[in-house]
């Protein structure tokens, strides 16, 4: 057990709870409470004698230079690469993830495999990739915060930005411990179903809802969001607008709204992809409601990959896939009306 401590990384975000050395970890919204000796539920984080380590540390599983568009963040850098990193784990179990190989072997088998990386030889790829942001990304990456916050420290030094691709489970700790180098995240919010997230990704709506608030209006962390439209589980009208309306309410119309379309994965075999008349009607909902950039996902060559003035309907950036043909967005403005576009570094 001492060779294990020394090696591994002791965690962030975390306290003693009581007698028995049980500690409470503090970084995702499940808070749990965990017995010497045991994991907790993202089976990526262990107390050890009454000391909370990372077991994914050093252990990166994932790295790629990406564009951005493909996390999606379309109103953040736009046009650039970013190095993308992940590790093995998650803190939820959604049936039909896209990356279950990586996400939930910790959870199935305990198996936590990758290379030990050091946040400076990460932030050096990044560099010489002539990447301009870090993501964390591919799997949660609230569950390797500690690896996200040396990398997004050291990044931030040599001029880089951090972005997350999450799903908004990050406890108001969490995000305030990373809000010093974090400049933009793209939050899931798979559903306004409380019942759908307890289903079908043994998780809770609330927690997701909050984050989503606290981000908007707390920080100046960019944020986008996505949701993936399942069918038959969350692409009814009704729950469309409870989506669209809950942005456009709680966080604004400026945040971009990606509705994605659903291929069957992993447990969740027995569907059907999202039919392309689904998004354009979401599409058209999150418009009413008063989104002034919602984008569809997952549908190469759609006229809505490319943002358009929300005024005066101007081509803004055309995108075909995560390809920026042209972006003509000027000052931050649009060249014929002079509307404001919302984002970061456009
Ligand atoms: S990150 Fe979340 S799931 Fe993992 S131990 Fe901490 S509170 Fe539990």
């Amino acid at each position: 057990m001492e060779t294990e401590k020394r090696e591994l990384k002791e965690a962030v975000l975390w306290e003693t709870s009581g007698e028995d050395k049980k500690v409470r970890c503090k970084l995702c919204n499940w808070r749990c409470l965990i017995d010497d000796g045991k994991l907790g539920r993202c089976a990526v984080r262990k107390n050890i004698d009454g000391t909370l380590y990372s077991l994914n540390y050093d252990k990166v599983c994932s790295a790629n230079p990406d564009p951005i568009e493909k996390k999606p963040l379309f109103h953040f850098q736009p046009g650039t690469r970013s190095f993308s990193i992940a590790t093995m784990g998650c803190n939820f179990r959604c049936e039909f993830c896209q990356n279950w190989q990586i996400s939930q072997a910790a959870i199935e088998d305990g198996r936590i495999d990758g290379q030990a990386i050091s946040p400076e030889r990460i932030v050096e790829a990044a560099v010489r990739g002539g990447c301009k942001s870090i993501a964390y990304t591919y799997t949660e990456p609230t569950i390797f915060m500690e690896l996200c916050n040396d990398c997004g420290r050291i990044g931030k030094q040599r001029g880089l930005a951090n972005v997350f691709v999450s799903n908004g489970y990050e406890t108001v700790e969490a995000i305030d411990f990373a809000a010093d180098w974090l400049n933009g995240i793209n939050v899931d919010l798979k559903s306004s179903s409380d019942d759908y997230y307890k289903t079908l990704c043994k998780a809770r709506l609330q927690p997701v809802l909050d984050t989503i608030s606290y981000i908007a209006n707390e920080t100046n962390i960019w944020l986008e969001v996505t949701t993936l439209v399942v069918p038959g589980e969350n692409d009814s009208d009704d729950e469309l607008k409870k989506l669209a309306d809950f942005i456009v309410n709680k966080a604004g119309p400026d945040v971009p709204w990606h509705i994605s379309r659903f291929h069957p994965q992993y447990k969740y075999l027995d569907s059907v992809p999202t039919p392309i008349e689904t998004l354009q009607r979401a599409e058209t909902i999150g418009k009413e409601a008063g989104l002034h950039y919602v984008y569809l996902g997952n549908v190469p060559g759609a006229k809505s990959e490319s943002t358009f003035c929300y005024n005066c309907g101007r081509l803004l950036i055309e995108r075909i896939g995560y390809h920026i043909a042209a972006n003509h967005i000027t000052d931050s403005c649009c060249p014929d009306c002079g509307t404001k576009i919302a984002g970061f570094q456009l």
